[in-house]
């Protein structure tokens, strides 16, 4: 009934409990959970995750934030991208908040991701933070909406949804969206178009509330669909069945 479209299992803080993780998400109704890559270094483990475990798919991708780690190349990040469970390119974007100074670099791997995407016909799964502007004017230089993605944690405005939508992205909302003081992230989910919805984690980070403060797991993105479905005043069972589809749309190439 619910997918995790965006975590990361293979942290040792999460990695060390995967059986527990896996049995808490099939309680919870989460089918699958997206692994998603942050560095070259670590994908091999995410690729072997995947290829045990059939609930767990992969990408792979270069966090901006992520400033000392191997520079991927398209043409690397296109062979990475092969295995047949890794369904997308990222996490990868701009991110002016964690990191100052020249980020020229960050500009240049995110075009990087978005040609390798555009190469290998893989969506791209996007993180922008304090940089909304400079990230869709990248995704429009480099012809994003050919291959589409996500924005994945969204935390931008009504207005910046609109302008990735129409790039054909999708919009990935967090535990942040059940935080009492997050009005404006809920405002935002309550009016993009439903088949435009993904939900996630991000664990082990921003656990949803009730669970706030603690280590998150793909198990709980159920907290996220509830209080999605309850701000727009409709059954979880339409929130879920929708964001899987959109999630198969998107990923799987379901319907297409
Ligand atoms: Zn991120
Ligand atoms: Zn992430």
């Amino acid at each position: 009934m619910f997918i995790d479209s965006h975590c990361h299992l293979n942290f040792p803080e999460l990695a060390e409990n995967l059986d527990e993780l896996l049995a808490n998400m099939r309680r919870n109704e989460v089918s699958h959970a997206l692994c998603v890559g942050v560095n070259l270094e670590n994908f091999p483990q995410i690729q072997l995750l995947a290829e045990q475990h059939e609930q767990i798919y992969a990408s792979v991708g270069v966090h901006p934030d992520y400033e000392l780690d191997a520079e991927p190349t398209q043409k690397l990040l296109v062979q990475m991208a092969q295995h047949p469970k890794v369904i997308a390119i990222g996490e990868t974007g701009l991110d002016y908040f964690r990191l100052k100074g020249d980020l020229e670099w960050q500009r240049e791997r995110f075009r990087t991701h978005i040609r390798a995407a555009r190469e290998c016909r893989k969506p791209l799964i996007i993180h922008t933070r304090e940089a909304a502007q400079d990230t869709l004017r990248i995704m429009a230089e480099e012809g994003a909406e050919q291959i589409g993605g996500v924005m994945h944690c969204f935390t931008e405005s009504l207005e910046v949804a609109l302008a990735a939508i129409e790039m054909n992205f999708y919009i990935s909302f967090s535990g942040i969206v059940t935080f009492k003081k997050a009005t404006s992230i809920k405002e935002v989910a309550r009016l993009v178009p439903l088949d435009r919805i993904l939900i996630e984690t991000d664990a082990p980070y921003l656990a949803p509330v009730p669970f706030r403060g603690k280590l998150n797991q793909p198990a709980y993105v159920k907290h996220v669909a509830e209080e999605i479905a309850n701000l727009r005043g409709i059954p979880l069972e339409e929130l879920g069945c929708a964001t899987t589809e959109n999630f198969r749309r998107l990923f799987l190439g379901a319907g297409r």
